[in-house]
């Protein structure tokens, strides 16, 4: 079996990657591939925290007309939906798993709480993070590397539609091109889409790495752990 390069890792999974092809909504097969990704790195001995978004069913942006803070609470809502789905692809292949929300909701999940977590971490169980921080006008980047920096995570695995850092989007042009490396100021300086500001900043003053790839691929979580030369790295 493949040494792991980290011990202790935050995951960071986009509502988009749950949805697949969709676009909208959970797609089950997905949500199980990914599960039997993360059961892999449990398995090696990789400690598992985990950020879901909600993208795929809500975004505080999408309410234009409503109250911005009532839209983001749905979005909040909507991590928790995909975190409560994620735990149980994970539960059916005999992963043990906590979700924590950072909104209280004792009868669906536990709250928050740190050293709770790392307890729950050092018995090799995989905690999802939901409710993102429990705070309007955040995002679940942010919640990623808050949480990652609180549970002291070795690197934050950013699982993108999009297999690293390009210059430009490289969906729509052919010349793109993916960088292997970029410290935190190049990423803010250019104004590059890894994660927004809030969250880029959060990680350049804690010293977290972050290692951009895609999730086209599951496989390429265990890729990202054991080391391979996948992505795009953002650190100091
Ligand atoms: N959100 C929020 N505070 C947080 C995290 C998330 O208000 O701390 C809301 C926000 O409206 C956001 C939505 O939840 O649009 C879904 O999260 P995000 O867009 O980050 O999900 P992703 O794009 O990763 O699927």
């Amino acid at each position: 079996m493949c040494k792991p390069k980290y011990k202790r890792v935050m995951l960071k999974l986009s509502g988009e990657a749950l949805s697949g092809e969709k676009g909208f909504g959970i797609d089950f097969d997905i949500s199980n591939k990914i599960a039997k990704q993360i059961k892999a790195l449990v398995d090696m001995g990789v400690e598992v925290g985990t950020v879901v978004g909600g993208g795929n069913i809500w975004r505080g942006r999408n309410g234009k007309e409503m109250d911005r803070t009532t839209a983001d609470y749905m979005g909040m809502l909507a991590t928790c939906i995909n975190a409560l789905a994620l735990q149980d692809s994970l539960e059916n292949i005999g992963v043990n798993t906590r979700v924590q929300t950072a909104i209280e909701m004792r009868e669906i999940a536990e709250p928050f709480i740190r050293r709770r977590a790392m307890r729950h971490l050092e018995k090799d169980r995989v905690v999802i993070f939901a409710a993102g921080t429990g705070n309007p006008y955040f995002s679940t980047d942010t919640t990623a590397a808050l949480r990652a920096a609180e549970i002291e995570a070795n690197v934050i695995l950013l699982a993108k539609k999009v297999d690293g850092v390009y210059d430009k989007d490289p969906h729509k042009y052919e010349d793109a091109k993916k960088f292997n490396k970029l410290s935190y100021i190049e990423v803010l300086d250019k104004g590059l889409q890894v994660m927004d500001s809030t969250a880029t900043s959060l990680c350049m003053d804690n010293d977290i790495p972050i290692l951009v790839f895609g999730l086209d691929t599951p496989e390429n979580i265990i890729k990202a752990v054991t080391g391979e030369n996948i992505g795009t790295i953002v650190s100091k």
